[in-house]
């Protein structure tokens, strides 16, 4: 069952034009399951219907011209219930309805079952029998699998398809609205550019052109040159390979004539579709026939075909890169955004960030806001290659992206924007106002730096220092480790811009969603694995470099604190504050000459693991500081993969149980007389500054960008009167009914303004 499962949807999913997906999924389903007629129904939304959209079985001129309500029916019963039907005779069902135009009286067994893709239901496939007959439990089971499998090519042939209707003019503008996970707040509007597109035929988006000279032109050149290229690698090649394997390069001439992979191609672009697409469909076909092929011998050159396609392809697009540039408002779309990427870029150039791949929390999405750029993450219903050069309105609030916007949304939007525009210029006042309470409480705003690749010092001039400096960030950008002179340049500038004012450095925490591409660390749970102080413990040699650059650019100063991440017992302390003082002891040796004086730094660790919240007394016993990190500890007290948008709606630090493990922490620093900062995201965010100060936070650690609105948070409450309230959240049940009871109460306090921008 699984290899026929396998063989259906694999050779479904190389059909590229969708309706002849669905047309050949339901043959292939069909003769697989020995039934009488298959079909695939898919849901429309907007008129509230399944419409036939593929049979074998049924007539054929009912497709695309049924709807069936989404209450009616046994096409409806199954939506609306969500799980199979198996009945023996369909007919004799009370939900049953007869369509006279479908033809289906001679049948009566019936099993249908949905396709849903998350939570939502796309559509039905149906299988039908002459005789009267229950369906087996493996039929059951076999229709099922594959409905489940299907659904994500479902999901993605909508959005392509819907995608595709823009680039028709003759339909005029035609919006579609996607949704990802909110990543970085704010509005923007500007054209899709796709970061470092790779040149392979797989990635290249389905597109029409009606200019068939032009692009059969620009295919014709592309062949000149990939024959001179290929032409050029043989006689290069003369020497050195044995004459068999020579022969390839005869067969990527042979395919290269205008005979045979080009007459093809031409026939493609005359057909409406542009070179490359044209290309794509008449290589991947060839490929596919390759595969498909018994002898071995055979099958292996399925992977020349592919690769002389991609040379063609390189060749096209050189001339297309070429000219190249830049969008005027980029906003940059990846499969992930990374540190390294975003570094490529002039960042005045981008004014926002798309990540396929993420979810609100991920490394991407803290590196956007602490850039300042509104982000969405998490779209994974829709290939990349579609929102290149389109026109998107970014929605940061509420993670949805409008692909070519009608005229009425943009201007919708261009007022949001605006408002955004005035509320920064109301936060602007706060610039020079004191950071307290109504009732005089003073909370520490400290900044996180790191992430923006920039020193994060433009602002320094209103924070009360550095909660959080990201190390890693600066490892992620280079191609091997940064040695140890780099990294003493690299922390004195830091240091040195602000001697008065405290810098934690966080020791190197990788791993996670935070690779380093010249260590790549291959796991299965990247974020249970190894991470933090666990890889840098097993390679103390890169621990004490780090410490010691740490040290060395800290002499003649005292504005140094060192902080471990991922702490999750005592001797992981114990056995990095060895190394730290040994890397103390070796600094100072070698620094005596030199007269300036090292001081110790003072020494915290990360409370992001939850085993360490019930240590925290014997913690506070070695350490001189806590840095609470809500990120993490949020991802694990919760059980939810951070990174991962699929759950992005379970992770959520105003979950009762992480608020419940916030009071204790801070109950328990109080008690033990240990400092502590808060400086995960939910810092810099305005409900949960105002929870934190609440529960008795004095010092919240956040992206330079998140300083004045959260001082406004704080000018606006009383830190006494704010308990009653507190005692009401810390009392409630759903992290729905504490972010709504904080949004009424941060209107009452005047703050309405940060909530609608937080929508
Ligand atoms: C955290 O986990 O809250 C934190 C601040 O660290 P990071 O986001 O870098 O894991
Ligand atoms: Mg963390």
């Amino acid at each position: 069952m699984l290899t026929t499962l396998k063989r259906i949807v694999q050779e479904v999913n190389q059909v590229l034009v969708f309706d002849e997906a669905l047309s050949l999924l339901a043959l292939r389903l069909k003769e697989a399951t020995k039934v009488d007629c298959c079909s695939i129904y898919l849901a429309n939304y907007e008129q509230q219907c399944f419409q036939l959209k593929a049979t074998e079985g049924l007539s054929k001129s009912a497709i695309d011209n049924i709807s069936i309500g989404f209450s009616e029916g046994l096409i409806g019963l199954i939506g609306q219930r969500e799980e199979p039907i198996n009945i023996d005779d369909a007919s004799k069902h009370p939900r049953f309805k007869h369509y006279p135009d479908v033809k289906e009286e001679q049948y009566h067994g019936f099993l249908g079952t949905p396709i849903i893709h998350q939570r939502k239901v796309l559509g039905v496939i149906t299988l039908q029998q002459k005789v009267r007959r229950l369906f087996s439990e493996d039929e059951e089971a076999f229709l099922v699998t594959l409905a489940a499998q299907i659904a994500l090519e479902v999901v993605h042939a909508q959005a392509r398809g819907a995608m595709d209707n823009n680039s028709n003019l003759h339909r005029g503008t035609w919006q579609s609205t996607l949704r990802g996970v909110p990543g970085s707040e704010g509005i923007s509007i500007g054209t899709g550019y796709i970061a470092n597109r790779k040149s392979t035929l797989a990635s290249q988006p389905l597109m029409k052109s009606d200019d068939p000279e032009g692009q059969c032109s620009l295919y014709r050149e592309a062949v000149l040159q990939t024959r001179a290229e290929v032409q050029d690698m043989s006689e290069r090649l003369a020497l050195t390979l044995p004459e068999d394997v020579r022969a390839i390069f005869d067969m990527y001439q042979h395919l290269l004539d205008a005979n045979s992979l080009g007459r093809e191609v031409e026939q493609k672009i005359h057909d409406g579709w542009n070179a490359v697409s044209a290309l794509k469909l008449v290589v991947e076909q060839y490929v596919k026939t390759f595969r498909d092929m018994d002898d071995h011998y055979m099958r292996e050159r399925a992977v020349d075909v592919e690769d002389l396609g991609n040379k063609v392809l390189a060749q096209m697009l050189e001339s297309q890169i070429a000219e190249e540039r830049l969008p005027e408002r980029t906003i940059l779309i990846a499969e992930e955004i990374s540190a390294s990427m975003l570094a490529e870029y002039p960042p005045q150039a981008l004014v926002g960030i798309v990540s396929m791949r993420g979810s609100h929390n991920s490394h991407a999405a803290i590196m956007a806001r602490a850039m300042g750029l509104p982000a969405v993450m998490g779209l994974t219903d829709v290939p990349v290659s579609m929102l290149g050069g389109k026109h998107l309105i970014l929605n940061g609030y509420s993670g949805e992206i409008i692909v070519s916007p009608d005229a009425n949304i943009l201007q919708e939007y261009k007022l949001l924007a605006d408002e955004e525009v005035e509320l920064f210029r109301h936060l602007q006042k706060m610039a020079d106002l004191p950071c307290v309470t109504k009732d005089g409480q003073e909370v520490k705003l400290l900044i996180n730096a790191g992430m923006s690749m920039e020193l994060e010092n433009s602002q320094s001039d209103i924070d009360d220092g550095v909660g959080l400096y990201r190390t890693e960030v600066p490892f992620m950008l280079g191609e091997r480790f940064p040695s140890e002179k780099e990294q003493i340049e690299l922390y004195r500038s830091m240091l040195r811009f602000n001697p008065d004012k405290k810098i934690t450095m966080r020791t190197l925490d990788v791993g996670g969603d935070k690779p380093l591409p010249y260590f790549p660390i291959h796991e299965e749970n990247p974020f249970l694995g190894w991470r933090g102080i666990r890889l840098t413990l097993d390679h103390p040699e890169i621990f004490l470099v780090q410490v010691r650059a740490m040290l060395k650019a800290s002499l003649g100063l005292s504005n140094l604190k060192i902080m471990l991440p991922m702490i999750s017992s005592i001797n992981e302390v114990e056995e990095a504050f060895r190394l730290i003082r040994q890397a103390f002891y070796e600094v100072s040796e070698e620094s005596k000459l030199s007269g300036e004086t090292l001081h110790m730094p003072q020494l915290g660790v990360m409370l992001e693991v939850p085993a360490i919240l019930y240590q925290l007394p014997q913690l506070a016993a070695k350490v001189d500081f806590f840095s609470v990190g809500s990120n993490d500890l949020t991802q694990y007290l919760l059980a939810v993969d951070r990174n991962n948008s699929r759950v992005s709606a379970l992770y959520d630090s105003y979950h009762p149980a992480v608020l419940l493990a916030l009071k204790g922490i801070i109950e328990q620093s109080n008690a033990l007389n240990k400092p502590v900062t808060l400086c995960g995201e939910l810092a810099g965010e305005p409900a949960g500054a105002l929870l934190l100060v609440a529960m008795g936070y004095r010092s919240l650690s956040m992206n330079s960008h998140s300083l004045l609105k959260i001082k406004w948070v704080v000018r606006s409450m009383d830190s006494g009167e704010i308990q009653l309230f507190l005692r009401d959240i810390l009392s409630m049940t759903h992290p729905q009914d504490v972010r709504d009871a904080l949004n009424m109460k941060m209107e009452t306090l005047g703050l309405g303004g940060l909530v609608r921008a937080g929508r």
